[in-house]
């Protein structure tokens, strides 16, 4: 299914991306040695349910996951690159931590992911991983326009991707968003230009890069949910929501 909305839901779309955003900065300047996962679960849901917003990840029980996912919050750690589960484990400097956070406020998803070191140290193989997946993103964003194609926006960000030297995994990627999560069309992270569907004002859309330094095969965590590099390398991810607009895309997840 693809939604296309009327520009009349657009400030719907915005107030959900704004909360996601500021959720996503809050919990990051929050973040520090010796945090829980656990606790940035806490953090999460306090701040949704204040909003009067819902989540979108509580309930959420896709047939590659084990059972409803029970939390509030994405929190993969190193290694982990996506639908990391919350767990009892404290921080420590220099983790490389990606946060993905999907909340629904006033009946639309607004989704986004951020990955960042926590502390002090500053490992520049990380740096450089989580640098890549943000730069992939611009490209992806800067190729969303009416008219394009699912594709042009795929090739933009595999680009930068594999320019970087990085093999791309092509399992997940982006989405379209609007009254539910995931729906059509599919982002992939690599593909061709002028393929695939047209978008037009109305349309919103995650784009998500993420990547592992040495490998592009994931495994699944025995806790069924999180997925990790099958090197054990280290992976970054980083996602926004857009909406189509008649001049170009708009940012509805970006940090204020
Ligand atoms: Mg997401």
């Amino acid at each position: 299914m693809i939604e296309i909305l009327e520009a009349a839901d657009l400030p719907r779309a915005r107030a959900a991306g704004a909360l996601v955003a500021h959720i996503l900065q809050t919990l990051k300047s929050r973040t520090a040695v010796g945090t829980n996962l656990l606790e940035i679960d806490q953090w999460a849901k306090a701040m949704i349910l204040e909003a009067g917003g819902k989540s979108s990840y509580v309930d959420y029980a896709p047939a590659f996951g084990r059972g409803p996912f029970g939390h509030y919050i994405c929190t993969s750690v190193n290694d982990a690159v996506l639908h990391g589960l919350p767990h009892d484990y404290a921080l420590v400097d220099g983790d490389l931590l990606s946060l993905d956070l999907a909340v629904s406020q006033q009946g639309l998803v607004a989704d986004s992911a951020i990955s960042f070191i926590v502390g002090e140290a500053q490992p520049a193989e990380s740096l450089a991983l989580i640098d890549v997946t943000e730069r992939a993103l611009r490209a992806g964003i800067a190729a969303a326009c009416p008219g394009a194609r699912v594709g042009d926006l795929s090739h933009a960000i595999g680009t930068v991707l594999t320019e970087a030297g990085y093999s791309v995994n092509t399992e997940f990627g982006g989405h379209g968003v609007g009254t539910t999560m995931h729906q059509d069309p599919h982002i992939a992270n690599i593909g061709r230009p002028g393929r695939g569907f047209t978008l037009r004002p109305g349309l919103l859309l995650a784009l998500e890069p993420w990547i592992m330094a040495d490998t592009d095969k994931l495994i699944t965590d025995k806790d069924g949910w999180t997925l990790r590099s099958a090197t054990g390398c280290r992976t970054a991810h980083s996602e926004h929501t857009i909406a189509i607009t008649e001049s170009g895309a708009e940012i509805l997840t970006a940090p204020r």
